[in-house]
Formats: structure tokens, C-alpha cells, sequence
């Protein structure tokens, strides 16, 4: 190299896309970069944040390099973060730079915040003192700079007053530095009295923060129980030995009763992160989480990827729920993600549900993960009374979904004065559309699905892709008037019928379609829980973490929905979303009922569900597991071929399988059709990977994927590691 070139050095960078591994860049003279910095770089016409990313640049010419623009004045991305990066790639085979695409998810954090304009007093004096204004002096006596609005607001005065007294010359402006998103939370600001049994508990993960290091403990205690209690105390231990806490919850609409737990406690809201915070927010979190001054943050899965200063403890609560997973470019789970970045981090990682998941209990079972349990509900709460209602026996009138029984028991609530809740896991009003004259079914043209019929909207919407149209008059297949019947009930149709045999109780519908979004169903929330509804009809929205103190109903509308499919995954999850909905009633002193429709009483979810004997039901869960070598005894993932062709799809898949290499250890399912066949225009075909234990599928499937034809046009190949359904 030439002495007087400008580029001294090459670095590897790490940008957001599907590249295989970091490209080389050239480092201008006198800029200054180190493995973790975040820099601007070009790529192709545009220029996008990277990584600087470890190891050397390998030999290359730094001149016929393109140069890093810029590096950032933000904290780099630390070397823990870099390894996880590189680990979650390397698991679900995403290319890495796809996985640093997540962490780098706040496009303006890289710069400084700025700061901002605030007020201070002058040492000059008002022409004439009021009320008002000697409330402001009072406050602003302490020196510190305010907002103000900020001083408005603790003055208790309209932000007029601070105007008049800034136009006398009583408040000089000054720049203030940006503000923490959040004060620091109180370890000691009430600290709860914990029944014996939490304290145990608390006193087992306190330890296991204390003693610092990797550690996964299992905290499984039935609904009520007062888990949230406990591992506060967890979060606590971590903050003060000054380390920063990640709390994942599955539900982004949860999240707010949780804030408010959160404060009860610690006296501060924590932060919050999800797809919902306004682009202001994120910016500010993120950096703050970098800088290591944000403490606490309450998040959904993505949160793993922020770029923590000095993370010690994750809690995943409800750590068995699948919306931990996501299918999306990066197809990976967070709760497994969590365990493995807290063995980056070395530090202790808490699994909270009341409803582990089936792996889980194996890994605790056999002492990978510690155990902690919690077996009784706090104070006088008991576990609802629950059985279930043979609707062969017992069906409900024509036109209604609702047993005679399930009515019955509704009518003495409402006489009562306290809240039903009805659960029904189907959005709209019927899951399908049909003709009466002639047959014909309203489909999807794009996907393999019914279209599902919602009432208040007056549209017919397909639940996978989103395309929606108005219900028709007339059958677009033989012009029938006025003869299409809607089959089947959703939570709109089940409100119907409410209204038909209580017309004065008050309801509420509670499922993602509301009008409003988050904020509005924060709301609802918020009103059922304050006793403003006498009967809820929900979806899986409002079967979780909620707290009805005067809920002493729950009516479960069609307890057999989830067992329907043929995925060996069901029972489990059947069992987990009931026993959730079901923990909805009696959370406070009262005497409750928890009643199953059901066509299969006989079915070992119900019977487990009413008997309360978990232990049974997940004893024989896991014989059938090991049995088949299904996870977590055997290995599995999903190779989802597709293309807008049948044929291409299929024939790509076929070529892959032919293509795998020879495993003595590894066996290839499929090509069959995938679960959803077509979706959005593109047809599905699925291969299963099955391995044992300690099979590399990983290799497997790369070298796979490295012999099979070129995956070219319009064809997608996603790999799925430890899919959901199987
Ligand atoms: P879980 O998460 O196990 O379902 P929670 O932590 O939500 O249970 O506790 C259930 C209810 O009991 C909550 O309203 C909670 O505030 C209350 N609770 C639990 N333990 C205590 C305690 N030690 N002191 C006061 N309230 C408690
Ligand atoms: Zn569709």
C-alpha cells in the first residue's frame, strides 16, 4: 500500500441483510474503529448502519476497498452480543447479518441524543407575586434545571404562568442533557411480605443472582400463585449488584397491568419494548440499554436483541406461550434464545409459567434447569371449581353455542353481581360462509383457508393473509338472493347469542380485531377489571396474566378446538390455554366455577384440566415424546419450499430431499403438503427433519441445502428449527 494513501486498513462489517459473513471495508486515516463499533457504511446506492465485526479483513487491497462513512457515537455493540449474534445464526441458520438486522433496529439510536432546551432560575425577581407563582419559585429553588412543562406540571400551574415569569427575566434558559426514559428503579420501595412458600422460592433465584453465573431455574406455580412476586425479588437482587434486568412477556397487551405491578414495587414504571413504541421511544431505549443506564426492561421477543450494557438476569414469563416464536425471516424462539444468551452472559435466567412447556419439564426433570415451585394460590384465592359439560348430553338449543347448563350457571353470576368471562379462541363472527342453494364455500383466493365472516364489519377476511371483501347479497357461484348461512361460531357470533338470553347484562368483545388496536384494549381491560362488564367474550387475548378479581365464571365455548388438528403438539397446548383461561376465575376470595364444552369429557386434557393432576398428564405427555423420539428427546425441523407454481414448489422440494446427505442418525419426511398449502399465492411443500438427541442438524441441513439445485426465481426455501407444530 501506497504511503499516502488515505486508508490505512481494512475492517470486516457486519451489515443488515442476507450476507454470509461480514465485508471488507476501508478505514479512512485518522477514524478509529474497533470490533462492536456501529458505523455507516455503502452498500450498493444506499448507506445503512453495520457492525464492525471480528477478526481480520483478511488480506486485500484497502484502495480498491469502498470506505466507512462514519462511526457512530453510540456504545458499541459488546463482545457478548457479538457472540449471540453469532450463535443464534449459526442455530436457526439465518444468515448473520439478518440477526444483526434485529439488534440494529433503531435507525436514529446511533446518534448522541440531543439536548434540549430547559429552564433555571436567574436570581431575578418577579414584578408582583400570586399564588401560582410562589408555588413555581418554591419548586424551582432546588437549582435544578426543569421543562417546562415539567415545572408546569409539579407546580400544579398552566404552563402560561412559566411563560410570564421567563418574559420578567426570572428563569434563564439552559441546554439540559437528555433525560433517563426512566428513573432508576427502588429496590426497597415495597418490598412485598411474602407467604413462606414464596419465600423459599425468592430465596432460591435471589441466590442463584447473588452467586452470579449461568443457571437456568424453572419457576412453576399454578395460576395465582404469586409468581410475579417472586422473581421481583430475583429482579431486585440483580439491581443492586448493579446489573441490568430483561423481563420478556408473550403479549404486548399484558404488558400494562404489568407496568403498573412493576411500580407497586419498584416505584418506577420499567421501560418497555415492542412493535407498538412510538420510533421517539425505541431511539431513546435503545441507547439507553446501550449506555447501561436504562435498568429494567419489560419486553416482547425482540427485546432480546437490545444491545444490553450489563444484562445479569432475564425472566421469560409464561415461558411455554408460542408467541415467543417467531416465523419471520429469523425463525427462532426467544425463551430458548434467552437460556442461551444468559449462558453467553454467564449470568442466571428464570422460566415462569404455570404451564411449563413439555421441554422444560424434561430439562428439569433431568436437572439441566433447577425447579422451583410454587403449589398454592395466595392468601384466600382458590383454584376455581372446574367440570366439564358433555354437550352430547347436555346440547344447546338450535341456533345457540351455549349449553343449558353453562346458561344456567351465567344467570346466578349476573344475579350475583359478579363477571363471566367466555372463552372462544376464533376471531369474527363464523369461520365460514356457505351457500345454501348450491354449496359454495367463500375461500381465500390466495391461501388454502375459509374466509371468516366478520359481522360488525360486514366483511369476509382471511385469518392468514389478510385479504378481506364484502360479504355478497347473492352466491357468486349460482346468484342465489339472500341464501348464505354462516357455520360455525366466532367470539361475534357468541356475543349474539349472549344478547339473546341476557339482553340487559353489559358485554364486551375482546379479541384483536377491536377497533382502537393496543390502547383501546388496554382499556377494555382495564374497565372489566374495575367491574364495568358483566360478561366478557374473548379470544386467547384475555385468557392470560389478567387479574378479574370479580371474574368468578369462565365458560370455555368449544373446549375440543385445539385438539382438532393432527399435530402431536395439541394436547400440550390444548391443556396449557385451558388451564390459562380456567386461572382467569377466582382470583380473589369468591367461590368459582370453570365449565368445559366439550364433545370428548373422557379426552386426558379434560380429565386434567378438571382433576387439577397436571403431574399425570404431562407424565404421559412425555412417555409418548420419548416413545417417538419427538422433542425434547429427538431433534426436529421444517423445510418450507415455495413458490406461486405447485410444481416448482414441489419439484425443488423433491430435488432437496434427494439431495440430503447419507445420516445413519438423521431421516427426511416429506416433501408433503405444509399445514397452510397455500398461502398469500405461494404453495407450500414441507420437509421434517427428525433427529435423534445429539444429532448435528444443523450440518445436516447445510450440506442439504448446499447439494440441492440453486434456489432460483421466485422459489423460497425458510428452515424452521424446532418448529412449533409438528
Ligand atoms: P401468578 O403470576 O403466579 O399468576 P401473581 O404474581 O399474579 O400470580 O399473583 C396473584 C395475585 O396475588 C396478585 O394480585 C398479587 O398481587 C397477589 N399476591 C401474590 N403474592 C402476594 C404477596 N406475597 N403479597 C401480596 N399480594 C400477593
Ligand atoms: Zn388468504
Amino acid at each position: 500500500m501506497s504511503k499516502d494513501s488515505p486508508f490505512l486498513t481494512a475492517a470486516p462489517v457486519l451489515v443488515p441483510m442476507p450476507a454470509e459473513r461480514a465485508y471488507t471495508y476501508a478505514v479512512p486515516q485518522g477514524m478509529c474503529v474497533a470490533p462492536g463499533s456501529v458505523v455507516r457504511v455503502p452498500l450498493g446506492p444506499r448507506l445503512v448502519a453495520g457492525i464492525v465485526w471480528d477478526g481480520e479483513a483478511g488480506s486485500v487491497d484497502a484502495r480498491k476497498l469502498r470506505p466507512i462513512e462514519q462511526v457512530f457515537d453510540c456504545p458499541p455493540i459488546n463482545h457478548d452480543m457479538r457472540r449471540f449474534i453469532d450463535w443464534v445464526s449459526q442455530y436457526t441458520l439465518s444468515p448473520p447479518g439478518m440477526v444483526a438486522r434485529m439488534v440494529l433496529r433503531a435507525p436514529e439510536a446511533f446518534d448522541p441524543e440531543p439536548w434540549t432546551p430547559g429552564l433555571r432560575l436567574s436570581g431575578g425577581q418577579p414584578d408582583r407575586m400570586t399564588g401560582a407563582r410562589e408555588r413555581v419559585l418554591a419548586i424551582a429553588a432546588g437549582g435544578l434545571s426543569w421543562t417546562r412543562s415539567g415545572l408546569a406540571h409539579a407546580a400544579g400551574v398552566s404552563s402560561s404562568v412559566i411563560d410570564g415569569l421567563k418574559a420578567q427575566g426570572v428563569f434563564e434558559t439552559v441546554m439540559m442533557p437528555p433525560l433517563p426514559v426512566v428513573a432508576a428503579p427502588d429496590t426497597t420501595y415495597a418490598v412485598a411480605e411474602l407467604t413462606p412458600d414464596q419465600r423459599l422460592a425468592a430465596d432460591e433465584l435471589c441466590a442463584c443472582v447473588r452467586a452470579g453465573g449461568f443457571k437456568v431455574s424453572l419457576l412453576d406455580g399454578v395460576t395465582g400463585s404469586g409468581k410475579t412476586e417472586v422473581y421481583f425479588e430475583a429482579v431486585a437482587a440483580a439491581l443492586e449488584q448493579g446489573r441490568q434486568v430483561l423481563i420478556l412477556l408473550p403479549e404486548i397487551a399484558l404488558t400494562h397491568a404489568f407496568l403498573e405491578r412493576f411500580q407497586n414495587r419498584f416505584g418506577v414504571k420499567p421501560a418497555e419494548w415492542h412493535s407498538d413504541l412510538p420510533p421517539r421511544m425505541r431511539e431513546r431505549v435503545w441507547r439507553q440499554v446501550a449506555q447501561g443506564t436504562l435498568k429494567v426492561v419489560a419486553g416482547a421477543r425482540s427485546a432480546l436483541f437490545l444491545p444490553f450494557d450489563n444484562l445479569g438476569l432475564i425472566v421469560v414469563d409464561e415461558e411455554h406461550d408460542p408467541a415467543y416464536k417467531q416465523e419471520d425471516r429469523v425463525f427462532y424462539n426467544a425463551r430458548d434464545m434467552a437460556v442461551v444468551r444468559a449462558h453467553i452472559g454467564g449470568f442466571p435466567v428464570v422460566l415462569a409459567s404455570a404451564t411449563p412447556s413439555v421441554e422444560s419439564q424434561v430439562n428439569a426433570q433431568q436437572g439441566r434447569y433447577g425447579r422451583v415451585v410454587l403449589s398454592a394460590r395466595f392468601a384466600d384465592a382458590a383454584l376455581p371449581n372446574l367440570r366439564t359439560i358433555d354437550m352430547r348430553r347436555a346440547p344447546p338449543a338450535k341456533g345457540s353455542f351455549l349449553s343449558p347448563l353453562l346458561l344456567q350457571e351465567m344467570g346466578r353470576v349476573l344475579e350475583r353481581g359478579e363477571q363471566s368471562l367466555l372463552f372462544l379462541n376464533r376471531r369474527g363472527y363464523a369461520p365460514l360462509t356457505l351457500c345454501r342453494s348450491c354449496g359454495h364455500r367463500f375461500g381465500c383466493p390466495v391461501c388454502s383457508s375459509w374466509l371468516v365472516e366478520h359481522r360488525f364489519r360486514g366483511q369476509l377476511v382471511c385469518h392468514h393473509c389478510g385479504h378481506t371483501e364484502k360479504k355478497p347479497e347473492a352466491c357468486p357461484d349460482c346468484g342465489t338472493l339472500d341464501h348464505l348461512v354462516a357455520c360455525g361460531p366466532g367470539v361475534e357470533r357468541i356475543a349474539e347469542d349472549v344478547k339473546e338470553h341476557f339482553p340487559d347484562a353489559r358485554t364486551i368483545v375482546l379479541s384483536s380485531d377491536i377497533a382502537g388496536g393496543v390502547r383501546r384494549l388496554r382499556l377494555e381491560l382495564e374497565a372489566i377489571a374495575k367491574g364495568d362488564a358483566d360478561i366478557v367474550i374473548g379470544t386467547q387475548l384475555v385468557a392470560k396474566g389478567h387479574n378479574f378479581p370479580n371474574m368468578t365464571l369462565v365458560g370455555v365455548v368449544d373446549a375440543d378446538l385445539g385438539l382438532a388438528n393432527g399435530d402431536p403438539r395439541a394436547a400440550e397446548r390444548t391443556f396449557q390455554l385451558l388451564s390459562q383461561v380456567t386461572g382467569r376465575a377466582g382470583r380473589t376470595g369468591k367461590k368459582s366455577l370453570g365449565l368445559l364444552q366439550t364433545y370428548q369429557p373422557e379426552h386426558p386434557v379434560m380429565q386434567a384440566i378438571i382433576s387439577g393432576d397436571s403431574e399425570l398428564f404431562y407424565a404421559r405427555e412425555i412417555a409418548e415424546r420419548e416413545r417417538t423420539g419427538l422433542p425434547p428427546f429427538g431433534r426436529l425441523a421444517g423445510i418450507i419450499v415455495s413458490a406461486p407454481m405447485r410444481a416448482e414448489a414441489q419439484g425443488h422440494a423433491r430435488a432437496l430431499r434427494l439431495n440430503a446427505p447419507e445420516a445413519s442418525d438423521i431421516f427426511v419426511l416429506g416433501p408433503a403438503e405444509a399445514p397452510l398449502s397455500l398461502l398469500n399465492g405461494r404453495h407450500r411443500f414441507r420437509l421434517l427433519v427428525h433427529g435423534e438427541r445429539r444429532s448435528d442438524l444443523q450440518g445436516f441441513i447445510k450440506a442439504m441445502l448446499a447439494a440441492g439445485p440453486k434456489v432460483r426465481g421466485q422459489i423460497r426455501v425458510q428452515v424452521d428449527i424446532d418448529p412449533q407444530s409438528f
